[in-house]
């Protein structure tokens, strides 16, 4: 589903790379659980799928897609069929929870009776739907990341990606963003999610396979 071939990247001239020759390969349906001190390159193997940051060399195949055949305008086309969660959650403030929803559906289409549907079962599926009205300012962190996973989620991406998904969250609203992500795998997604914390992480998530990036 994702495989790594042969990358290398450095940002700035004299600097150390950060890849060198690194490959691996994600099959479809897996959890992949990335981690590696700060500074290792977890978010930038995330930017590089996400078309943010590009390679020096070597190849990205993401769904049987060259990443460097990709077009600059096919881009948002290309980011929209992945599901992307971060640690400081990026909603909507001025909409609501069901807004930010809606708004991320109206980019795919799709009629209203059914939008509405997709997103109550959504909400529900996260155990969130008692928050459909609230605005990002009234919620905790572990239900800002909630709402943000059902975002992810909310076109049916075959892919999640995750940088740090519960950097800013406390113990309990961490175990809990692993479980629904886990959740999220059972349906049959493909994850790669980065954190700092495989402890917590590697307990819950059961299938996961952790990938460090630690030379
Ligand atoms: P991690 O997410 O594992 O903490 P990053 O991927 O953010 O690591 O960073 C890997 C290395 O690349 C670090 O040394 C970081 O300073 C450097 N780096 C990341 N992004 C940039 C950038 N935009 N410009 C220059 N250096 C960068
Ligand atoms: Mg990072």
């Amino acid at each position: 589903m994702i495989s790594f071939e042969k990358i290398r990247k450095t940002f700035a001239e004299g600097e150390n790379p950060v890849f060198e020759e690194f490959s691996e390969y994600i099959d479809e349906g897996e959890f992949v659980i990335l981690t590696g001190k700060s500074g290792s390159g977890k978010s930038t193997l995330i930017k590089m799928l996400l078309k943010e940051t590009e390679p020096d060399g070597g190849r990205i195949m993401v769904d049987g897609r060259d990443l460097s055949e990709i077009k600059p305008g096919e881009i948002p086309f290309y980011r929209r069929g992945l599901g992307v969660i971060f640690q400081d959650f990026r909603l909507f403030d001025e909409y609501t929870v069901f807004g930010n929803l809606e708004v991320t559906l109206n980019l795919t289409g799709g009629s209203g009776k059914d939008k509405e549907k997709r997103i109550t079962d959504i909400l529900k599926l996260l155990g969130i739907d008692r928050l459909h009205k609230r605005y990002p300012g009234e919620l905790s962190g572990g239900e800002k990341q909630k709402v943000c996973m059902a975002r992810a989620i909310i076109n049916d991406p075959k892919i999640v990606l995750a940088d740090e998904p519960t950097g800013n969250l406390d113990p309990g609203s961490s175990r809990e963003i692993f479980r629904l992500l886990e959740l999220i795998h059972r349906h049959g997604t493909t994850v790669l999610m980065a954190t700092h914390d495989y402890d917590t992480a590697g307990a819950l998530i059961k299938e996961g396979r952790r990938v460090s990036l630690d030379k």
